[in-house]
């Protein structure tokens, strides 16, 4: 069934919500993946999906443990559980403090839980899986792969903001950078895709999804990236804003007594696809309302491709030589739309749209959407997942992978 026979267990623990897939050692294609939701309220339940079947139990109530319980009797009734030789857990801000993913340990444990200022919403909900994990499987090596640790070879030039030094120093005021373990994984199957030369290239990758960031890739390193010390700036997303004129938010707080909660609620939650089009966060419906002819979508859609080729414009400068634009994450990987409006966009770099191989490269498929001799617009499929159950696999020593 597997290279080795060992399985690796990948858990993504929010607040509310536990995600979680089986991979076998050195396959891309889980066992199982599968949802637990709404934990910790009265329907809270989880849902495993194993082949072409979907199962989904309630859990009564109950919370984080009680679904890994769940988790782990189906590994069981598989016959799975004895080969689970890693856990990978994926963490959302790791900070300064890791440049790379780590085998959990009490001190790491201590200095990620120093990093939760950082992140408040993610980096606890995270903690909280690891430390379930850690309980139930006590002697499986459990590894953390943090969203930032991709972007920690950005110069100082691409994280600094130019704001009093002593906030850097004193409250790591600077830009981390996130999706870092999607952005990885695309410019390593951009690299095989494009038989680029891994220690001579230049690419910039759109990850287009719910969140959505763009990254420039030097030979194999992130140098710039468009989310800053949160995931909320840059690109226009599902329901956050990305770039805002921070003057704006001192107006409304002088002038529309906004506090602090009400503009992060608003930043996070009302604004981006859902606050222009006042209609719906998700792509998809704002595309066919805009193909009906809905003014708010059509800005929406507008505003968002703007943002997007703006900052592949600006993530180019970071490049002594464009090789291809990425587009990869749900819109990346299935919008032919977001991508013509946005490859239109980039013709100042010279690259033309081959619009039959753009319409064709959707679900999953990857490959060139372009043609001519300028830079490539390539799309990529992301999977996060994986790149987390393969940082695991290494670091548990396991072989084959
Ligand atoms: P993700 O967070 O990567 O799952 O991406 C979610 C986003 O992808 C949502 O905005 C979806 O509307 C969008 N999406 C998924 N499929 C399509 C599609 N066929 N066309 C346009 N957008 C899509």
């Amino acid at each position: 069934m597997t290279k080795n026979g060992s399985l690796i267990l990948v858990i993504n623990c929010g607040s509310s919500s536990l995600k979680f897939a089986l991979f076998p050692a050195g396959d891309k294609t889980p066992l199982m993946s599968g949802l637990a939701e709404c934990l910790g309220e009265t329907d809270a339940r989880i849902t495993a999906k194993i082949g072409g079947d979907k199962k989904t139990e309630t859990l009564n109530g109950q919370g984080h443990a009680a679904a890994l319980d769940v988790l782990l009797r189906v590994l069981a009734e598989h016959d799975w559980l004895n080969s689970v030789k890693a856990v990978g857990h994926r963490m959302v801000h790791g900070g300064e403090a890791f440049k790379a993913s780590v085998v959990v340990t009490d001190e790491i444990l201590k200095v990620i839980e120093a990093h939760n200022h950082l992140a408040p919403l993610h980096n606890p909900a995270n903690l909280l899986g690891i430390r379930t994990a850690l309980a139930k499987m006590p002697k499986i090596p459990q590894v953390v792969v943090f969203d930032t640790a991709f972007h920690q070879t950005m110069p100082p030039a691409a994280y600094l903001y130019a704001v009093p030094m002593e906030l850097y120093r004193d409250h790591g005021v600077r830009r981390y950078g996130f999706h870092g373990t999607s952005h990885r994984y695309v410019a390593e199957e951009t690299i095989r895709l494009l038989s680029l030369n891994p220690k001579d290239h230049g690419l910039v990758i759109a990850h287009l999804g719910n969140g959505g960031s763009a990254t420039a890739v030097l030979n194999g390193k992130s140098v710039d990236t468009t989310m800053g010390m949160t995931p909320l700036e840059g690109l226009v997303m599902g329901t956050r804003s990305g770039d805002v004129d921070p003057g704006a938010l001192v107006h409304l707080g002088r002038n529309a007594g906004w506090d602090i909660n009400t503009m992060d609620t608003v930043l996070n939650k009302k604004s981006g696809l859902l606050g222009i089009s006042e209609l719906s966060n998700d792509m998809r419906a704002i595309e066919s309302a805009a193909a009906e002819g809905h003014d708010g979508a059509k800005k929406a859609l507008d505003v968002f491709v703007h943002r997007l080729a703006r900052h592949i414009g600006g993530l180019a400068t970071s490049l002594p030589r464009l090789d291809a634009v990425v587009f990869t994450g749900g819109i990346g990987e299935n919008s032919s739309t977001v991508r013509k409006m946005t490859v239109e966009r980039l013709r100042v770099f010279g690259m033309v749209l081959d619009e039959a191989a753009n319409e064709a490269t959707i679900r999953g498929k990857s490959g060139v959407i372009s043609k001519g001799k300028g830079p490539l617009a390539v799309v990529v499929p992301t999977n996060e997942e994986w790149m987390i159950a393969r940082d695991a696999a290494e670091l548990a020593g396991l072989t084959g992978v």
